[in-house]
């Protein structure tokens, strides 16, 4: 198997071990930001203003989210202005809305504190982000080596390109949504649990045939695949679906997802599957939209539109999946037996 940027079999066979790895290391991280001041604070700001509660856990990964952007895209000045420019500069590369929406929270939050205060803090969460950086190279790195090959082997072909900042991002942009994905899980868990309506989103780059050759057929939301190949893992998926009493929908693209048409909360729940980089993301949208999501990693990348010059056909873990998809209120998402 070609590995393209990331790939959760690392040198194995399968990505039983990355989800062991994400697990323990996100254990870690919330360990290491279990004292983190400010977050109580932060949480009376959001409930004050009538802002949707996210809740402690996703404060702390927006903090250490900021901290990451912002050694990755800031300058080295940890002060207000530079974190309005940050923000800025993120809401035009039209990469990062819904992180840039979290983060201009964070800045109205800041605004109304003293000068030294504001350094205080900044330079905190950007000393928690050199931590994450070095630990999670040394925790998940091994599902990563690739990344920057892709990136020296890619940045001239790119130039221009609407892709250009997508399949720039840098290792620990990976390593953090890796982490982002296991605490949202959690979070998000029970709200999930309790939805009336279950949905997996699962993107095109899984079907196993060509665009041409996919007998699959546009409804309202996604594609509804046909079954047209026993060897596709979306027909598998689907069928389960049937089985099981949720809806199985190809989405032709992360951005088209969720439609623009807000749920009544907490009716629907959804299964998101997504390449790494569009985890975090992909939770705060579904959450601005209504639904109570969970995630799936794809396996590895491959897709002809960011990835791959003829496209790789991607897959999941469906254990995980699986596992997700177990309405018993004491499943973890953590839990898993076997993961291929
Ligand atoms: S099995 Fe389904 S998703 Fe796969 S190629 Fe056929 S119609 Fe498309």
């Amino acid at each position: 198997m070609e590995t393209v940027t990331y790939s959760l079999y690392g040198d194995g066979s399968d990505s039983h071990r990355y989800y062991d790895d994400a697990v323990a290391f996100t254990e870690e991280v919330m360990n290491k930001m279990s004292e983190e001041d400010g977050i109580e604070e932060f949480s009376r700001y959001v409930a004050d203003r009538n802002l949707k509660s996210m809740g402690a856990e996703i404060y702390k990964l927006e903090l250490l989210m900021i901290g990451v952007l912002w050694r990755v895209y800031g300058n080295i000045e940890y002060n207000l202005d530079s974190f309005r420019k940050l923000i800025g500069w993120l809401q035009a590369s039209g990469e990062f809305e819904q992180e840039s929406q979290r983060m201009t929270i964070w800045y109205d939050f800041l605004k109304g504190k003293p000068r030294r205060e504001v350094e205080h803090r900044l330079s905190k969460a950007i000393k928690l982000a050199e931590w994450f950086d070095k630990r999670s190279e040394e925790t998940l790195g091994r599902y990563t080596l690739h990344v920057n090959s892709f990136i020296d082997g890619n940045r001239e072909s790119l130039k221009g390109k609407e892709n250009l900042i997508f399949c720039m991002r840098e290792r620990v942009e990976y390593h953090l949504n890796m982490v982002g994905a296991e605490i949202m899980n959690r979070v998000f868990r029970s709200a999930f649990l309790e939805t009336k309506e279950k949905k997996v989103f699962l993107p095109i780059c899984m079907r196993l045939k060509s665009n041409e050759a996919c007998s699959a057929v546009p409804m309202e939301q996604g594609l509804v695949c046909r079954g047209c190949s026993k060897d596709c893992q979306v027909n598998t998926i689907t069928t389960m679906g049937k089985e099981q009493g949720y809806k199985v929908l190809i989405i032709p693209h992360a951005s088209t997802a969720f439609g623009q048409q807000h749920m009544a909360e907490g009716e629907v729940g959804i299964i998101g599957v997504a390449c790494v980089l569009n985890l975090i993301s992909g939770g705060y949208k579904a959450k601005e939209l209504g639904y109570e999501p969970q995630c799936v990693l794809l396996n590895y990348a491959g897709c002809i539109k960011h990835w791959h010059q003829t496209g790789i056909v991607t897959s999941l873990a469906l254990e995980r999946l699986q596992n997700l998809l177990q309405f018993d209120p004491a499943g973890s998402p953590s839990d898993h037996t076997s993961t291929s």
